[in-house]
């Protein structure tokens, strides 16, 4: 199955001509107004702001999708985060607050805020607000062209509906090429937490992880397989403690070649069961 990229960042308004070359007033595509400010702010403004609005107001001006599941790290600055760990543990003891949980007294939550915002900034969400880990690739030296599998890697995320946990296994397939650059095996699990460590879709998670490995692999063939256990269906809604959502992508040779398909696809049989 072939995956479809994710939606494109919208084109900038700069770059559609402008209408009768005279000051219209600014209208998106369809007449609605802008939701970008497009005035700048001056640094003092900007310091006067809360983390969150300097780091939204960056992404904003730069027009830089920031869903739940993009990585925003390069519009963080130095400092930032534990200025937005405080700023997050603030709403969420308000969050606390409107449960109708007496934390002043109640011990069990009386720092529970704190943790869940150092728990989503620096753990869970990680992989929103920190750069890729550093990956060396190798050139292919010695021209491998055989069908790699690597995996399962455990993969841990949050789904973007509920924030609930998700717990997954993915499977890697490379059909490398001799300009395929080859990166080392524990980094294939370093990227995939890095795409995986954000409130995610399964189904986009999967096609990030495949564009990260794409544009870095450049192999003729990438196939990728995550099953995994979506506790929005385990703790809440349906309670049902065996479903299991599994996705692929097959790009490349792995398309074309329905035996390659097949392959690795039984190669991943055999893997599963020992
Ligand atoms: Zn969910």
């Amino acid at each position: 199955m072939a995956d479809k990229p994710l939606a494109a960042v919208p084109a900038p308004p700069s770059a559609a001509p402008s209408a009768a070359g005279h000051a219209a007033p600014h209208s998106g595509p369809h007449g609605a107004p802008h939701a970008a400010p497009r005035l700048l702010r001056s640094d003092e403004e900007m310091q006067r702001l809360p983390a969150s609005e300097r780091i939204r107001y960056r992404l904003v001006t730069a027009e830089r999708r920031h869903h739940a599941n993009d990585n925003i790290a390069e519009f963080v600055r130095a400092g930032e985060l534990a200025e937005l760990k405080l700023e997050v543990a603030a709403k969420l003891q308000d969050v606390l607050k409107a449960l109708v949980i007496d934390t002043d007294s109640d011990h069990n939550t009386q720092q529970t805020a704190e943790r869940m915002a150092k728990m989503y900034i620096d753990e869970v969400f990680a992989g929103r607000y920190r750069p890729m880990p550093a990956v060396t690739e190798f050139p292919n030296a010695e021209r491998l062209n055989e069908l790699m599998i690597v995996g399962p890697i455990n993969v841990r995320s949050a789904c973007s509906h509920h924030m609930c946990p998700i717990f997954g296994k993915v499977w890697i397939g490379i059909l490398p090429n001799e300009h395929s650059n080859l990166i080392g095996l524990s980094k294939y699990s370093r990227i995939a937490d890095w795409v995986m460590s954000r409130p995610q879709i399964q189904e986009e998670a999967v096609t990030m992880l495949a564009n990260e490995l794409q544009a870095r692999v450049r192999p003729d063939g990438l196939a990728l397989v995550m099953e995994a256990d979506h506790f929005c269906l385990h703790w809440r809604g349906v309670k049902d403690t065996d479903t299991a959502m599994v996705n692929s992508v097959m790009r490349g040779a792995f398309l074309k070649d329905a035996n390659l398909r097949r392959e690795f696809l039984s190669l991943l049989a055999r893997k599963q069961e020992r």
